[in-house]
Parts: C-alpha cells; sequence; structure tokens
C-alpha cells in the first residue's frame, strides 16, 4: 500500500533501508537561465520503501534527525554522490559539482566533516565536484558549531553554500559572520509574489549577494516569469521544475551527457584596487569620499539596455532637483524623464564606457519634475566608468552635471 510512513515505521525500517540501499539520492540540475547550461545540481534524499512506496524527504528527514540517525542516512547519500562522480569519470562523461545536504545534526556530530572526507578520497572524487548545502536555520543556537564546520569543509576545498537564505531570523548576521562561497535563494518564501514587496525584497537580496561577490543560486523556480525577473535583477542560476525536476541518476547521467555544461560561477568583480566590501560598506573611507568630495555621483547597474540605480549621493539629488532623499532616488525608474533619443545616446555612452574600458562623457537632455518648480528640461552632462562586471552585467560610476544654463 502506498502511503507516507509512520514515525514508527521511519524507526523500524531505517536499518534495513540502510542495509538495502533503499535510501539513495535523485538529482535536480541547476541551469544557467542565460545561456542554458547546467552549472550543478543538488542531490536530494529518497527513501524508496518496498511496502509504502517512494517517501520525501519531508515524511522521514525530521524523524532521523530527532533521532540522531540522519547522520548515518547523511553519509549513505554522500557516498552515492561520490559513487556517481566515479563513473562519471570512469565512463568519461561530464562531470558537474553536485551539492549534498549537510544537517545541523551532522554539525553537531565531532567527526562528521573526517567522515566525508574518508569516503571522498576512497572513491578519488576532486574536491571542486562536491559542494556542501548548510541551511541557514542550523545557526539558530549558536554560529560557532557551524562556522567551525564550515571552516573545516573550506579548509579541505569543499565550496560551502547557504541553504534557503532569507528564512532564517538572522539571515543578515549569518551572511555577514559566515563566509558562504554560493547563497542559495529559495523563491517559494515569497509565494509566487513578485510584484511590489516579493520582488523589492528580492532585488535588494540579489543585489546584496552582489556586493559580497557571492554567487546566488534561486531555488524553486517555477515559471519563466520568476526566471526572467530573476534574470532583469542579475540572477542567472536557477534550479527549480521550470528546468527540471530531481531524477534518478540514470535520467541524470543523460541530462550530463546531452546538455552543455558550465562547471564555474562567477560573481560580481570590482575593478582592481577597489574592495568591494569597503566599497559598500556605510562607514568606508569609500562611502565618505562617495558622499562628500566627489560631486553630484550615482552608482548603476546596467545590462543590455537596462539600467538600476544601485546608489546616489546626496548632491546627486540637488543637482537634479529631485524630490526626497537618496534613498528615494534609487526607486525611481532610470529612464524617467528621457526619450528614445536621448536614451540611445546615453546607452551608447555606457556601451563605450564598456568597450574602452576609459572615461567616456555624454550630454543629454530629460525632463525634470519636481514640487518646487513643477517639469523643466535639463541637460546633464554624465561622466562614467566602469567599475565592475558580472558576466553580462557591469557596475558603472557615474558622475553629473546640470549644464542647462550653459546651453
Ligand atoms: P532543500 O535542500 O531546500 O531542497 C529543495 C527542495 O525544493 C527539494 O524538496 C526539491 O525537490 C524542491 N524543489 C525544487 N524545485 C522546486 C520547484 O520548482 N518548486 C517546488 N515547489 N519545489 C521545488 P525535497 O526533495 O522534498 O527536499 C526537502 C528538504 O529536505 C530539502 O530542502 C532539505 O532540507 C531536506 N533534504 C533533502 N535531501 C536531504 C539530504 O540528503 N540530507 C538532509 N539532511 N536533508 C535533505
Ligand atoms: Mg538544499
Ligand atoms: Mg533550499
Amino acid at each position: 500500500m502506498k502511503r507516507r510512513m509512520t514515525r514508527e515505521e521511519v524507526l523500524r525500517d531505517f536499518g534495513e533501508a540502510k542495509e538495502q540501499r533503499h535510501i539513495y539520492p535523485h538529482f535536480q540540475p541547476q541551469y544557467n537561465h542565460v545561456t542554458g547550461r547546467v552549472i550543478g545540481a543538488e542531490a536530494l534524499m529518497r527513501w524508496e520503501h518496498p511496502e509504502f512506496g517512494s517517501q520525501m524527504p519531508g515524511c522521514f528527514v525530521p524523524v532521523l534527525e530527532d533521532e540522531g540517525l540522519i547522520v548515518e542516512a547523511d553519509l549513505l547519500v554522500f557516498e552515492e554522490i561520490c559513487q556517481f562522480q566515479r563513473d562519471c569519470i570512469d565512463r568519461n562523461v561530464s562531470t558537474i559539482p553536485i551539492s549534498f545536504n549537510v544537517s545541523r545534526v551532522d554539525i553537531h556530530e565531532g567527526d562528521f566533516v573526517e567522515r566525508l572526507e574518508r569516503i571522498r578520497q576512497r572513491y578519488d572524487i576532486p574536491v571542486r565536484l562536491l559542494r556542501a548545502e548548510i541551511t541557514e536555520t542550523s545557526a539558530i543556537g549558536g554560529l560557532e558549531l557551524v562556522s567551525r564546520a564550515m571552516a573545516q569543509l573550506q579548509e579541505l576545498g569543499f565550496v560551502v553554500e547557504m541553504d534557503d537564505f532569507g528564512t532564517g531570523y538572522s539571515s543578515l548576521n549569518i551572511l555577514k559572520d559566515l563566509p558562504f562561497d554560493i547563497i542559495k535563494l529559495d523563491m517559494r518564501f515569497l509565494e509566487g509574489n513578485l510584484g511590489d514587496r516579493g520582488g523589492t525584497i528580492l532585488n535588494a537580496m540579489v543585489q546584496m549577494t552582489k556586493w559580497l561577490e557571492t554567487p546566488v543560486i534561486a531555488e524553486g523556480v517555477e515559471t519563466v516569469a520568476q526566471a526572467d525577473y530573476l534574470k532583469s535583477i542579475g540572477c542567472v542560476y536557477v534550479q527549480g521544475y521550470l528546468y527540471a525536476r530531481p531524477m534518478p541518476a540514470d535520467e541524470f547521467l543523460n541530462v550530463l551527457a546531452t546538455v552543455g555544461l558550465e562547471p564555474t560561477l562567477p560573481s560580481m568583480q570590482l575593478v582592481e584596487n577597489m574592495n568591494a566590501k569597503r566599497f559598500w560598506d556605510p562607514d568606508s573611507l569609500e562611502t565618505l569620499i562617495f558622499s562628500n568630495y566627489v560631486g553630484a555621483a550615482a552608482i548603476l547597474s546596467y545590462e543590455h539596455g537596462k539600467v538600476e540605480i544601485l546608489r546616489v549621493n546626496e548632491k546627486y539629488v540637488q543637482e537634479l532637483g529631485m524630490n526626497g532623499n537618496e534613498t528615494d532616488a534609487i526607486h525611481v525608474d532610470f529612464w524617467d524623464g528621457f526619450d528614445e533619443e536621448n536614451k540611445a545616446k546615453y546607452i551608447g555612452t555606457v556601451e563605450k564606457a564598456i568597450a574602452t574600458d576609459d572615461e567616456q562623457v555624454c550630454e543629454t537632455w530629460r525632463m525634470l519634475s519636481s514640487d518646487c518648480c513643477g517639469k523643466d528640461e535639463a541637460c546633464i552632462r554624465s561622466t562614467m566608468r566602469i567599475i565592475g562586471r558580472a558576466g553580462e552585467q557591469y557596475v558603472v560610476y557615474v558622475m553629473i552635471q546640470n549644464v542647462t544654463a550653459e546651453k
């Protein structure tokens, strides 16, 4: 009879399941939504019970965690992943990194990382082909254990991902204190609501991961609209039903053999001599200079004609005679007040700054409106330079001057 197992049945049958390998992973590929290539996969635990049928982790992982048995199950899944990678290597199939889930209970087990490492060595798998996922909620009750496990894993060369970013109650602290290599954002927590607040929060989270120079993978992506929106805010790595459901090993092998692979994840790189942490730190010297000594300036993100305002200083707001403060200025549509001709001219100048890697200047007219002066046409001189890039996305530094009077 196919049905969900009870707690008692989970505990009764776990021993047999382990021996008979009824517990094993499915694989869910992750894609680059721009190139359509596979960038990795996540292993997800399944229990194929001879009597009750296929069981999802929700039915048995919490029980195994309660009883401390999850450690054995996770090591079993990890070994299966190593076996899979070994087969790929031996059969000359292209390989891609596979992520495994680390339970908070594993972290409390003193020798978990050593046991993983022994298995990895036994199968002789390059460490770059195995990535650890630790959920943010593991840190509830203290960062020390997570921090130690993470350091141990990174020391051995494992990439460590923060799973389910944004779901815990202190995501920002964890992000600040623990040097995760990749961040996984779960779309399901927005409950499909990308309009209004959902979209704003997502955008802010993605921008934050950029400043930390940490690649981000969105999971639970089910629709083209979601993936396109994510792309528009600079998140191109997606995992979800839109591309593929978790699948058995043989199907996944087929994906590897037929779809193009792209095993590295670029993150935002700022130009040499610029330190991202200082650059975005509100208390840094860089910020002090940006805010007080450089005249009217803005930092924009640019991708294929799409411009997003990341940051402006007070003088920028004044120079454009805008209502409100610097934070309000970030929320306006950058192209507000531009006509098609001036927009094209502006985009052309950004493209030139990208192509030449040098400073470029343009003068464009736009309609400015404010409470005090109503609507007025103004000519703005923009001097711009590219200061960072991640894939197709660029960070542009722009100084502006209102030259309407001169004209
Ligand atoms: P997770 O690590 O956040 O895994 C992602 C979950 O989202 C998986 O559920 C996956 O099947 C599901 N998913 C992927 N794409 C979509 C989508 O587009 N829409 C929706 N609605 N769901 C999607 P699954 O396999 O049921 O696993 C649930 C959780 O169980 C995992 O969440 C993880 O916390 C835990 N888990 C899974 N495998 C393991 C494991 O090997 N060890 C441990 N300790 N925990 C595991
Ligand atoms: Mg996971
Ligand atoms: Mg997750």
